[in-house]
């Protein structure tokens, strides 16, 4: 709070509700004052005028949405209750107790196949670690909202891919109001790599499952997301690790270019992919590197605030249901994630049955003559993502194979006039861009990606 990089400096303000008026709203900025203050050794506070307008009422004031303990197992009582639709693809279990005995929960949503011919692919989802950071319970039931929906997407991952989630892994923290920290005063996110049964039980557990499932001749596990809120920034982001192996890189980047397409919200400009020795102890840093090396750990972070669109500046800020909305977004990134690597199949009937958006015409220029366009059909290019999955199963042929359907391009770039279905063979392009990966800030990133430009190579899409 009393930092000067805030998000009350981008013109935020604290919510408040009242017994008769139960919806949250945000205080005007016209009354919210955010100051270096000489009598709190130069820190910033905030400070805010309200008129407590009626006198039996009670009020509440808060930084950001309130989502509480209580509510989380409400949630996930309801969610049990009505779960017979799904036919068994969703289960509640006990993680462990806190250390206070409450409950971190676990759920397991999607099929598992009796005798199933490949590895069944694992996503897990791990949310309210810090337990002032509220929106990421938010964005997690958005996600579980649509897994366990009639929906056509939730039907097809249930049938593909298992999803564990743990909703909140900090139950003490957020019961107690930390902001942070756990009953014990640690920060769990600093915490994976030195955790105890004792101190930290419910990260044991995690580590427990974890490792069971990576070990598993049953299942793959592919991803873990660790949703965070930030303080300081706009959007969603994420943030992600660096690799040695410049394949492996270009496969870690692949699911946050996917997200990207789908969210307004996205801040490209805020991610980061760093090996920084103090985030050792996060989820990220720790999975990555004690688990198997296929496996993609990344911190989802969303504002406390709000977000800009795309080329404008003015800030739209976030909804319960606008959070919730990143978590669907999610789960249709992994949709697509798991379409374009082969492990979900595509049904061209599918595709052609997507309807085209609506364009409007103005009456003046339906009488237009459209100019004669010649439409060639766009070279693959070796970024297209397939490269860096098939280089690896047919890494001793000289040949990498596309297949390419009727549906369009994920990179938009790539217009095409409606290929048929068909396999062909390319010679892959002859230019790779070397990448430093031994660049560890932002800021050095950025620098590398100015010069790779400016000496005309590209670095990277985001
Ligand atoms: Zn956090």
């Amino acid at each position: 709070m009393s930092k000067g990089r805030n998000l009350f400096n981008a013109s935020m303000t604290p919510i408040v509700k009242s017994s008769t008026r139960p919806k949250w709203q945000r205080i005007p900025k016209r009354n919210v004052f955010y100051h270096k203050s000489p009598m709190h050794r130069g820190h910033f506070v905030l400070s805010f005028a309200f008129n407590f307008d009626r006198e039996d009422e009670v009020y509440q004031f808060a930084l950001t949405f309130p989502y509480s303990y209580t509510r989380c197992q409400g949630y996930l009582k309801v969610l049990e209750s009505r779960a017979e639709h799904l036919e068994g693809n969703f289960c509640r279990e006990l993680l462990a107790n806190s250390i206070q005995k409450r409950r971190a929960d676990v759920l397991t949503i999607g099929s598992v196949p009796k005798r199933a011919a490949e590895k069944r692919r694992v996503v897990v989802i791990i949310a309210r670690v810090h337990p002032g950071e509220s929106p990421s319970s938010f964005v997690c039931q958005g996600l579980i909202e649509l897994l366990v929906s009639s929906h056509a997407i939730a039907n097809t991952l249930r049938d593909n891919v298992v999803f564990k989630i743990i909703p909140m892994l900090n139950p003490d923290g957020v019961f107690l109001g930390n902001y942070r920290s756990s009953l014990m005063g640690f920060d769990l996110n600093r915490s994976w790599h030195r955790a105890s049964p004792f101190a930290h039980p419910t990260l044991t557990a995690v580590i427990e499952l974890l490792t069971a499932i990576d070990k598993s001749k049953d299942y793959q596990l592919d991803f873990i997301v660790d949703i965070h809120a930030q303080s300081t920034l706009l959007g969603s982001f994420v943030y992600g690790n660096t690799y040695d192996d410049v394949y492996r890189y270009e496969r870690h980047i692949v699911f946050p270019k996917l997200f990207a397409n789908l969210a307004d919200d996205y801040q490209p400009n805020n991610c980061m992919y760093n090996s920084d020795s103090s985030k050792i102890g996060s989820a990220r840093r720790f999975f990555c590197a004690n688990l198997n090396d296929k496996i993609n750990t990344y911190t989802f972070e969303v504002s406390l605030f709000g977000y800009k669109l795309k080329g404008s500046d003015t800030i739209i800020p976030y909804t319960e249901d606008s959070y919730k909305r990143c978590g669907r977004n999610l789960i249709k990134a992994f949709l697509e994630y798991y379409q374009v690597t082969g492990v979900i199949p595509i049904s061209p009937t599918q595709e052609l049955k997507k309807k085209r958006p609506r364009r409007h015409r103005s009456p003046s220029s339906s009488n237009r003559t459209r100019p004669n366009t010649t439409r060639i059909q766009a070279p693959i290019h070796y970024k297209d993502i397939n490269i860096y999955y098939e280089s690896e199963s047919d890494a001793d042929e000289p040949t990498f194979r596309y297949k390419l359907s009727p549906r369009k391009s994920i990179f938009r770039d790539h217009r095409s006039s409606s290929p048929p279905p068909q396999t062909i063979v390319v010679l892959p392009e002859p230019s790779l861009s070397i990448i430093d990966f031994n660049i560890i800030t932002k800021a050095d990133f950025e620098n590398a990606t100015r010069k790779s430009q400016k000496d005309g190579k590209v670095l990277n899409e985001t």
